[in-house]
C-alpha cells in the first residue's frame, strides 16, 4: 500500500534527468525535506530513496515538535550521466518546476549532493525553495545547530544509562570528524570527556591531537569499551554483525540511517544497548532552519530552539521504558500519536 500522500516522477524538460518528489505527510503542516542529487543504478532506486527518506522526514518533524510534514526529492543521475555546470543549473530549474507543481504542500532544501546555491537556482522557478545562502537571507550551513542538538542528545542518553548527563571523565568514541562530528568532539572535549576518535581521512588526526583525544581506526572506535558511541559518518554502520561486537552502553549520533534495517533496533535492545534514534538526535538543522526561514527567528533564538531535542528524546526513552519496546518503536509510536492527534484536530475543524 502506498503510504505517501503524493509522489511525482517526471523527466526534467531542460536537464532530461528524472526528477522525483515524494510527499509522505502534510498532517502537521507543509512537507519539508532536501533534494538529493545522487548517482543511482536507475530511477527506481532513486524513487525508493525518496519514499524512504520522505517518511523519515515525517518522523523527524513530528518528533521535533515542528508544525511541518515530511517530503523529499531526488534528481537521479544514471551510472554514466554527465553533470556539467549547465546541466546542473537545468536540473535545479526542473526541480523548481516540480516543487512548484505541489502548490506549497512541499518545500525543498539542500541535501546530499545539493547546495544552498542550487536552491537559489530552484528559487527562480518556485518560492518553495529554502535553505538559501546566508548572503541571500537564508539560514545557511546547518552543521552547527545539528551539533548543538547532538550534544544535548548525548547528555539525555548518558543520563538514562548512568543517572547523570555529565560527560566529564566519561569515555566516548566518535566515528567521523566531519562538519558535525568535529564540532561535537570540540564540545565534548571542552566538557571533560575522554575521547576516542576516528575517520577514514587521516588528516583529521590533527584535530584529535589538538583535543588531546586518542586516535584510532573506525572499526576499533565502534567496538571500543566506552560509555557511548557517536556515529557521525555515513549510514548503515549498525548491522547484526557489528552490533555483536559492541561493548558500549549507548549510541547517540547524527549519522542518518544508522541501522542497516529495523531489526537491528531489536538486536541492540536485546543486548541492553540504548540507541537514540538518529532522526531525533539530528533534527537540529531542520529545527533551526524552520525557525529562521518560516518564523523569522534570530540566529540565537533559532539555535536555542534546538535544545527541544532533549525533551523529545526523553519522551521517546520514557515511552520505550513504559512499553518495554526498543527506542525505534517508541519513536514511531510517539510520532504516530502526534500525527493522529493532528488528523483528529483537522477533522474537527472540518466539522465546524
Ligand atoms: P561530512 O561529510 O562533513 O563528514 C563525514 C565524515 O565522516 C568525513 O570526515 C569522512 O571522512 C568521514 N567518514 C566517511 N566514511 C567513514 C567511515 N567509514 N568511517 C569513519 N569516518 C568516515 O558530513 P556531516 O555533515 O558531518 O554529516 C555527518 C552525518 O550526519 C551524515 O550521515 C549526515 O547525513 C548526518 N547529518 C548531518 C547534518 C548536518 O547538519 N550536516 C544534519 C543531519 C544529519
Amino acid at each position: 500500500m502506498l503510504e505517501h500522500e503524493r509522489v511525482a516522477i517526471a523527466v526534467g524538460e531542460r536537464s532530461e534527468l528524472p526528477v522525483i518528489v515524494a510527499v509522505h505527510s502534510t498532517a502537521l503542516g507543509q512537507a519539508v525535506g532536501g533534494c538529493r542529487l545522487w548517482r543511482y543504478r536507475d530511477w527506481r532506486e532513486g524513487l525508493e530513496d525518496a519514499l524512504r527518506l520522505s517518511e523519515a522526514m515525517t518522523l523527524k518533524c513530528a518528533l521535533a515538535g515542528l508544525p511541518l510534514g515530511g517530503g523529499k526529492s531526488v534528481i537521479a543521475l544514471g551510472p554514466d550521466s554527465e553533470l556539467t555546470a549547465e546541466r546542473r543549473r537545468a536540473a535545479m530549474l526542473d526541480l523548481g518546476d516540480a516543487v512548484d507543481a505541489f502548490g506549497g504542500s512541499y518545500g525543498v532544501g539542500e541535501d546530499v549532493g545539493t547546495t544552498a546555491e542550487d536552491m537559489l537556482v530552484a528559487r527562480e522557478r518556485t518560492r518553495y525553495a529554502y535553505c538559501l545562502p546566508e548572503s541571500q537571507g537564508g539560514s545557511g550551513e546547518p552543521s552547527e545547530p545539528t551539533a548543538v542538538g547532538v550534544r544535548a542528545a548525548i547528555g539525555v542518553t548518558l543520563e538514562r544509562v548512568s543517572g547523570t548527563s555529565d560527560v566529564a571523565g566519561r569515555r566516548i568514541s566518535i566515528i567521523g570528524l566531519g562538519q558535525v562530528g568535529s564540532r561535537v568532539a570540540r564540545r565534548l572535549a571542552a566538557d571533560g570527556a575522554e575521547l576516542l576518535v576516528s575517520d577514514i581521512d587521516h588528516s583529521k588526526r590533527r584535530l584529535a591531537d589538538e583535543l588531546g583525544a586518542t586516535w584510532t581506526d573506525p572499526e576499533t572506535a565502534l567496538s571500543a569499551e566506552v560509555d557511548l558511541v557517536v556515529p557521525a559518518a555515513l549510514g548503515g554502520i549498525l548491522t547484526p554483525a557489528s552490533v555483536a561486537t559492541l561493548r558500549c552502553a549507548a549510541i547517540a549520533g547524527p549519522a542518518n540511517n544508522q541501522l542497516a534495517d529495523d531489526s537491528v533496533a531489536d538486536d541492540l535492545h536485546d543486548r541492553g544497548i540504548l540507541w537514540a534514534p538518529d532522526f531525533v538526535v539530528n533534527a537540529g538543522g531542520v529545527i533551526y532552519g524552520s525557525a529562521m526561514e518560516f518564523e523569522g527567528a534570530s540566529r540565537e533564538d533559532a539555535v536555542a530552539r534546538v535544545g527541544a531535542i532533549a525533551g523529545s528524546l526523553d519522551a521517546v526513552f520514557s515511552a520505550a521504558r513504559q512499553h518495554a519496546i526498543p527506542p525505534l518503536a517508541a519513536a514511531r509510536r510517539v510520532a504516530g500519536e502526534r500525527l493522529t492527534a493532528a488528523g483528529r484536530r483537522s477533522l474537527e475543524r472540518g466539522r465546524m
